[in-house]
């Protein structure tokens, strides 16, 4: 443990005290809190199929207490990790994808940054009482802002990073010298390549955690997170491979066992890296929504075209992107966008520029294209059980520019897809690269530690984590924060 720590902090690190771990009754110590997030984990995958070859995982189960976890509406990384670090809903932050929408035009969405968060992480809120942290991959992460501690940014870092990625900005350096060129992310992973995928997502799994390793032993923490997105990646590139029920499934394909044997690697590094912090502190697996078999993609598009809502100056030769497409805007109600989930969009008089939608018809005209949402049916006709939320309705507050309606297709089994010119509505290949999973509304997490009581199986929400964190890390909970903690007192 390093020598400058203060007095406050060197005692905070110094294991004793502890609570009792059958009962719960305890008056916590501050004990340090390791996340460890795995972006896309399945509890389907870990908790029904896998378990027998993830001991870890097993043994941390067997001591804490665990369960499926519901995300956010929508179950989208970086709003999901947003709303647990902070306890807030995605209405609240103002983000609902990883692009947003940035003004009332119609031409585009921006990127979210870690600018974009504006109420405080838990790290933040260490940060405050100098209590420092290690912070790895937790979108959104870039560039890197300043805190008590260290933090490698995240997925959406870009290939040629203008702004610095770590804090301290040299923090990056340092570890490229000693673990070689940094992963953030699996570049192009929706490819027909998958040996390289494969091969990266191997690399950059075991890499993220050597770099945990090395910054839990070589800095100051009482909190530390590392989110990893290996899990998502291999899912959306592998799944078909290995699910029966897959529309592609090829029985006895070689890279059949391509996610399981994956789940084994990750239980193998997160066994590592407790091996090096031990067993005083108290960890949480989390992640940020489950996958699912995708089973096709509906193109909104087209289909608001279909229902007439959507019109366009002439037709469109080819797949084209809706950027290009020449939409006669005076006489065009609604709009979407692709990706796991649709936003929709009204064309609304006084607030778009070409605005059609008197703001008086605003609500009828947005139940009616509910109503016809969740008609909408598989390509034989069959329903499609889409769910249809209004922003208004789901959160606290609707800051930033929300959609109008978000739209979960057929449980979240088909995907959303903004292109036009398919000349249907049902796709089975993805505009943008093969893609064989879509994002479930379930996540996981295990939580086990000196201050976590034997608690079995219990189901949470997103909304809980932060509380639990707090509690762990006995500072208040930020005001605005949702849901309980999922120890007590
Ligand atoms: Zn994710």
């Amino acid at each position: 443990m390093s020598s400058h720590l203060s007095p406050d902090l060197a005692s905070a690190l110094t294991p004793g005290g502890k609570s009792n771990t059958l009962t719960g009754v305890s008056s916590l110590t501050s004990s340090r809190v390791l996340v460890v997030g795995l972006d896309c984990a399945a509890p389907d995958l870990v908790f029904d199929q896998f378990l027998p070859n993830l001991p870890t995982i097993r043994g941390l189960m067997a001591r804490g207490t665990w369960g499926r976890l519901e995300s956010t509406i929508p179950p989208i990384t970086v709003p999901a990790w947003a709303a647990m670090m902070t306890g807030k809903d995605p209405g609240v932050l103002g983000f609902y994808g990883f692009r947003n929408r940035k003004d009332y035009s119609y031409d585009g969405l921006a990127l979210v940054t870690s600018h974009s968060l504006r109420e405080p992480t838990v790290w933040d809120l260490l940060s405050e009482r100098d209590r420092p942290s290690v912070v790895v991959g937790v979108p959104p992460g870039y560039p890197a802002k300043p805190l008590s501690g260290c933090l490698i940014s995240c997925f959406l870092t870009p290939p040629a990073a203008t702004r610095p990625a770590s804090y301290p900005a040299d923090l990056l350096g340092e570890l490229e010298r000693r673990f070689g060129p940094y992963r953030f992310d699996v570049q192009d992973f929706r490819t027909e390549d998958k040996a390289r995928v494969l091969r990266e997502v191997h690399e950059m799994t075991v890499q993220r955690f050597t770099v945990a390793r090395y910054l839990l032993e070589s800095r100051p923490w009482e909190f530390a997170m590392v989110v990893d997105m290996g899990p998502d990646r291999l899912h959306h590139g592998f799944w078909k491979y290995f699910d029966p029920a897959h529309r592609r499934y090829q029985p006895g394909h070689p890279l059949g066992t391509a996610i399981p044997d994956y789940y084994r690697l990750v239980d193998a590094q997160l066994g590592e890296l407790l091996a090096h912090v031990g067993d005083e502190i108290n960890l949480l697996v989390l992640s940020d929504h489950g996958a699912k078999r995708m089973d096709g993609g509906i193109c909104i598009n087209e289909w608001l075209l279909r229902e007439g809502l959507l019109r366009l100056r002439a037709p469109v030769t080819g797949i084209t992107s809706f950027e290009s497409a020449p939409v006669d805007w005076d006489r065009t109600v609604a709009w979407g966008e692709g990706g796991y989930y649709s936003r929709i969009f009204l064309n609304v008089k006084g607030r778009e520029a070409r605005g059609i939608v008197a703001p008086e018809d605003y609500e009828r005209v947005r139940d009616d294209l509910t109503a016809r949402l969740q008609a909408l049916t598989d390509e034989s006709g069959r329903p499609l059980r889409t769910l249809v939320y209004k922003p208004q309705v789901i959160y606290r507050e609707v800051n930033g520019i929300a959609p109008d309606l978000i739209a979960l297709f057929g449980d979240l089994h088909w995907r959303s897809v903004g292109t036009l010119g398919h000349g249907t509505v049902w796709v089975f290949e993805n505009d943008t690269g093969p893609d064989d999973a879509n994002h479930a509304m379930h996540g996981l997490y295990v939580l086990a530690g000196p201050n976590v009581p034997v608690g079995g199986r219990r189901d949470a929400r997103w909304d809980q984590v932060t509380p639990t964190l707090c509690r762990l890390l006995e500072i208040p909970v930020p005001g605005g924060a949702q849901g309980d903690a999922l120890i007590s007192r």
